[in-house]
């Protein structure tokens, strides 16, 4: 069988690329290895874990992809305000700001057409040149990202809503079909049945589930990297849980507040990361190693709000394999906590003693949401130099966000985002191969639902007008 285009993965890069796609007359398969949406059931999900166990896992793999089950976030950057154009990926290397704007404005529209909540938050100027004030005071950058909240239960129906669209526009989905070969020169892909079809173009929107298997393909098709495995680094950090009261002022404001901080003591890069107002701490089951992450169910509020806190940590000689360090840094966290997420209190930390359970239940105002986690102590863990770093930042965000550096604050670790390798692609999204297109998060250039889609976006206009 052959087709003008075939795209390998179905998350919002892989979708966008379609979609804008289905308005021409190319003929457009999207091969996808995980179910379709609505039957991608995780039962352990309700048990505040994504066990990625399942083959493919439900969590990340299948139609709408990795944040397919997500809350659904979307970021956007704010024309305004120039520190919200790396929110995404780093696009300025291949693009302006106003085409990244004009992208995601495209992004937004497909998204709103198809049920995301029309609430947007990010557009109240004075509160948020508030917010900035205090924020410079403290020497913290805001960045006021526009933002929408789709949420758990409504993300499943507007991504069936995209789906439904490409099929009634000719797009040939096949889902549980994992392309498992890729030959560049022969221009044809083969699947794990054996089938083979042939392209003219190929879009590699395989996102991180798929980064294994992309580091095989460009290695054997002589695909060219900028940065193998990571090599730029890895972020490690705590997912941070307050009383959704202390966040509230802001929350209401910026969802996600996005909030940049240079440590003292080690001149570190911190930032803030995936906040869930009123949400929940959840658990990622890997083989060897557990690590948190956080959602909010509009369908299941709590009266907690969590949000990441990662450093940027960079190696440079003798050592060059960042992976492999936050690898080691989980294992042994997981390993305290009996094979569970660790928990402790800001208060036990800076008082170098372990949480227990008796300790944090004394916090009166706050209870953790992720029951499984075990009071623990997280500076056996982690090197001190990210120690100092998580209660030095705590401590400069108390000062815009008072109460956050409270005693009763809970910590979880390991919470920690690993890098993939990043291909090297021309400003349409091309690699070497010039009919060959890699988008979004696997290929290391997007870091987000909106930021993939506009990969695949700039993908799908490169192929049409290309292919005329
Ligand atoms: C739990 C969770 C919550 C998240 N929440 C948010 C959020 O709120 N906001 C936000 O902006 N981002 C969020 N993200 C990140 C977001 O989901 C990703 O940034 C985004 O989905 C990346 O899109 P993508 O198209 O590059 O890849 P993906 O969405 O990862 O999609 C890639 C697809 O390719 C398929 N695939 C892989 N290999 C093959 C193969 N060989 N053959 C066929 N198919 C293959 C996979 O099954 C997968 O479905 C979340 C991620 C997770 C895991």
């Amino acid at each position: 069988m052959k087709y003008d285009v075939i795209i390998i993965g179905s998350g919002p890069g892989g979708l966008f690329t379609a979609y804008h796609l289905a308005k021409t007359k190319l003929k457009v398969a999207l091969f996808e290895k995980g179910k379709d949406i609505q039957e991608r059931i995780c039962p352990n999900n309700l048990n505040q874990t994504y066990c990625l166990k399942c083959n493919p896992c439900n969590i990340t793999c299948g139609v709408g992809g990795a944040g397919g089950l997500s809350d659904g976030k979307l970021n956007f950057i704010n024309p305004d305000y120039p520190s919200t154009f790396e929110v995404g990926g780093n696009f300025l290397d291949i693009m302006t700001p106003e085409k990244l704007a004009k992208e995601m404005a495209k992004v937004e529209k497909i998204f709103l057409k198809h049920g995301a909540s029309k609430k947007i938050y990010g557009t109240n100027v004075d509160k948020i040149k508030e917010f900035q004030k205090k924020a410079n005071s403290a020497a913290i950058e805001l960045v006021p990202l526009k933002q929408r909240h789709i949420g758990t239960s409504k993300l499943p129906k507007v991504i069936k809503s995209i789906e439904n669209y490409l099929i009634k526009n000719g797009i040939k989905i096949y889902p549980k079909s994992e392309v498992e070969a890729i030959e560049v020169q022969g221009k044809k892909i083969k699947t794990r049945g054996g089938k083979e079809f042939y392209y003219r173009y190929l879009v590699l929107g395989v996102g991180r589930e798929g980064a294994k298997w992309l580091e095989k393909i460009v290695q054997k098709s002589h695909i060219k990297l900028k940065d193998h495995q990571g090599e730029g680094g890895i972020d490690v950090g705590v997912r941070v849980e307050v009383p959704s009261s202390i966040m509230e002022e802001i929350t209401s404001v910026l969802y996600d507040p996005k909030l940049k901080i240079m440590t003292k003591k080690h001149d570190d890069y911190l930032r803030t990361f995936c906040t869930c107002p009123q949400g929940e701490v959840m658990r990622e089951n890997y083989d060897d190693f557990c690590l948190v992450n956080g959602h909010t169910n509009p369908k299941r509020k709590t009266r907690n709000t969590n949000f990441a806190l990662l450093g940027h940590y960079t190696f440079t000689e003798p050592f060059k394999k960042p992976n492999e360090w936050g690898r080691s840094l989980a294992k042994i966290t997981t390993a305290l906590g009996g094979n569970n997420p660790i928990l402790q209190r800001l208060k036990d930390l800076k008082w170098g003693r372990r949480s227990t359970l008796k300790r944090i239940k004394n916090n009166v105002v706050l209870q953790p949401t992720l029951k499984t986690a075990v009071p623990g102590d997280i500076t056996l863990a982690y090197p001190g130099r990210i120690v100092d770093n998580i209660v030095d930042a705590l401590e400069q965000i108390d000062k815009i966000i008072p109460g956050v550096a409270g005693d009763s604050t809970l910590l979880y670790a390991p919470e920690i985002k690993f890098y993939s390798l990043k291909v090297d692609v021309d400003n349409e999204m091309r690699t070497n191969f010039s009919n060959v297109y890699t988008i979004g998060d696997g290929a290391g250039i997007s870091r987000g639902i909106v930021g993939a889609a506009v990969t695949g976006l700039i993908a799908a206009e490169s192929i049409q007008n290309r292919s005329k």
